[in-house]
């Protein structure tokens, strides 16, 4: 016989996901009911709300994919991208990488501007390139690079797609509930996150915003969408269309969907600024500490995410084998280095309910013990 899974106890300091709190577990607990139950469709709505103030949009068509953060990415993509348009991205880590991928498999020409991992994205690069290829349609970046813990200019970016007439699809997957995201001062077109990090929402779902001037450009489209899943058109028959007529289009993870409410209630409940300064607070508090370590910063400090910490992993050290320590020893996850970070980055995680100073603290202290042993992989 299989015995029940029982999960250990963790303190979450990664990439993602973050630790969920007790009230979004408890939530995601209640008692299954159907998906298109006039209760569920009013919960449904004041998700949608919820996720305009932590987004900072009025944009209508705000609402939660159901899937994870990379399908957001693609919806995003495959929607605005017809096969034979060119699109910009910006590169500055793994997941801009990503995004020239899919722009790839849209049948679109992908134009990549590529910053160094570690440093904000290059703005004079971006202006340049878009000033190389008015044909382009699209520019898409990430605010928020976890595998660097950079945070590039959103805003600047923005406005300069605006003022040569060209669409934005923003990820800001890590950046969401821990730094500030302005969509609609911004003027962000496609704006995508994920429930796992800084809203501390257990893994799976993605808020997503579309603004009317995107809308208008799906509707322009001349073929089809290549994803029946990710259609707008499709799905916002079932997330818009209130007052009884909302058509069946797929079964909402209703479960997810209470944690992801009771998430987004609590970061109104705290106020955007008080969590973006709980961040901030914990960040100075975790690198006044790390610095102590003698551990260096990956970021420079005007450009660092409070939520995402890389540090380089000191010489002499094995990466996976403190790894395995912390989380052995001491039930703490700390991320490793991805692509060319790979066995020299740690990524420490201060996201939504792990951004606590005792967290902090507790990091601390173990990194100390382990450390103090001078761990290389041998050992
Ligand atoms: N974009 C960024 C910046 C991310 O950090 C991640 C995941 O870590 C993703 C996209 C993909 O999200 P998911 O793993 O939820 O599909």
């Amino acid at each position: 016989m299989t015995d029940i899974f029982k999960a250990p106890e963790r303190l979450l300091m990664g990439p993602g996901p973050s630790n969920t709190s007790a009230a979004v577990l408890a939530a995601t607990a209640q008692p299954t009911i159907g998906h298109l139950d006039p209760d569920f469709q009013r919960m449904m709505e004041e998700v949608k709300d919820l996720m305009r103030y932590a987004m900072q949009t009025e944009n209508p068509v705000t609402f939660p994919i159901s899937a994870p953060a990379s399908l957001a990415m693609e919806a995003g993509l495959v929607n605005l991208l017809e096969p034979g348009d060119t699109a910009i991205i910006a590169q500055n880590g793994v997941f801009g990488g990503r995004m020239a991928d899919i722009v790839e498999r849209c049948g679109a020409k992908c134009v990549l501007v590529e910053t160094d991992w570690g440093k904000p994205i290059d703005l004079d690069k971006v202006a340049e390139t878009i000033k190389a290829h008015p044909e382009a349609k699209l520019l898409g970046f990430v605010h928020a690079e976890t595998s660097t813990g950079a945070e590039s200019d959103a805003a600047a970016l923005c406005q300069m797609a605006q003022e040569a007439g060209i669409l934005t699809l923003m990820d800001t997957v890590t950046g969401l509930g821990g730094v500030p995201v302005r969509v609609d001062d911004w003027g962000v077109d496609i704006t995508y996150s994920g429930t796992q990090k800084c809203l501390s929402v257990p893994p799976g779902l993605a808020p997503f915003s579309v603004s009317q001037r995107a809308i208008e450009a799906v509707q322009a489209r001349t073929t089809k969408v290549q994803s029946w899943f990710t259609d707008l058109n499709l799905v916002l028959g079932y997330w818009s269309g209130g007052g009884g007529a909302r058509s069946y289009h797929h079964t909402a993870p209703v479960n997810a969907l209470y944690g992801m409410h009771e998430g987004l209630r609590l970061l109104k409940e705290e106020g955007l600024e008080a969590a973006w300064e709980r961040h901030a607070r914990c960040h100075r508090r975790l690198a006044v500490g790390l610095q102590g370590l003698g551990l260096e910063f990956v970021v420079d400090a005007p450009h660092r995410l409070p939520q995402l910490n890389s540090v380089w992993v000191p010489e002499g050290v094995d990466d996976a084998t403190v790894r395995g320590t912390l989380l052995n020893e001491h039930g703490i996850e700390v991320g490793a280095g991805l692509g060319p970070f790979a066995g020299q980055v740690w990524r420490i995680g201060l996201m939504g309910d792990t951004a606590r100073e005792d967290n902090v603290d507790r990091l601390l202290s173990a990194l100390s013990v382990v450390l103090g042993r001078g761990l290389k992989a041998a050992e």
